[in-house]
């Protein structure tokens, strides 16, 4: 995995185990990134191939637990605090062959409402912060743009010298290029709710992007 924005984000410490980058869970999104995968590969859970694992839903969490797919996982989720919400939220111990303890934390990625949690006053993110907006946008906010959001810029929808927020409400991936696009006269970007990016052309048509669809 390389990518300029992963240069900037400091390793992770979990335990005694060293994350190139910090990991985020969310359930929406699936387990992601590199690390997590590379880890999960050493503790042998299969299927880590795909860019994310997809939604991790209670149900599988049990089935990976149970070592149903193949030998037996020599890993066990465990749930702390129970029930916690729907959709496997909360915080879970992840038990390594050896007995060492993992803890991680479920969130939801926010697409409808914002709590701000992990707004950051500068106007540079933080990991988390970075790192949540590239789960949840997976690629450029530009409807026709590709580029993955781990190689496009984090950037306002306001600017931030205008009020706007380092916060995921406010806040999209765009390549390079379609950086400019948005600087450019005529066009403009609001983000109506967290991760749905409008772009309104110079013609007057509106083109809107969603937050990214993991498969399950
Ligand atoms: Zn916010
Ligand atoms: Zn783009």
């Amino acid at each position: 995995m390389t990518g300029p924005d992963n240069k900037r984000l400091k390793p992770l410490k979990i335990g005694d185990i060293t994350l190139a980058n910090p990991v985020l869970l969310a359930p929406m999104s699936g387990i992601t990134d590199a690390p997590f995968r590379r880890l999960a590969a050493t503790l042998g859970l299969s299927g880590c191939t795909r860019d994310t694992l997809g939604p991790i839903p209670a149900a599988e969490l049990a089935r990976l637990t149970e070592g149903a797919a193949g030998p037996p996982a020599p890993w066990e989720f465990t749930r702390i605090n129970d029930p916690g919400p729907p959709g496997g939220f909360g915080t879970w111990t992840l038990t390594l062959p050896d007995g060492r303890n993992l803890t991680v934390r479920l969130e939801p990625v926010p697409t409808a409402a914002c709590d701000h949690r992990h707004e950051s006053r500068a106007y540079q993110p933080n990991a988390p912060l970075r790192h949540l907006v590239q789960v949840r946008d997976y690629e450029c906010t530009f409807p026709t743009c590709s580029r993955h959001a781990r190689e496009s810029d984090f950037e306002h929808a306001v600017p931030y010298d205008q009020g706007g927020r380092t916060c995921a409400c406010n806040a999209g991936a765009r390549s390079r290029a379609c950086h400019q696009v948005k600087q450019s006269p005529g066009w403009t970007l609001t983000q109506p709710r967290p991760g749905w990016h409008q772009w309104t052309t110079p013609a007057g048509r509106i083109y809107t992007q969603g937050p990214k669809r993991y498969p399950a």
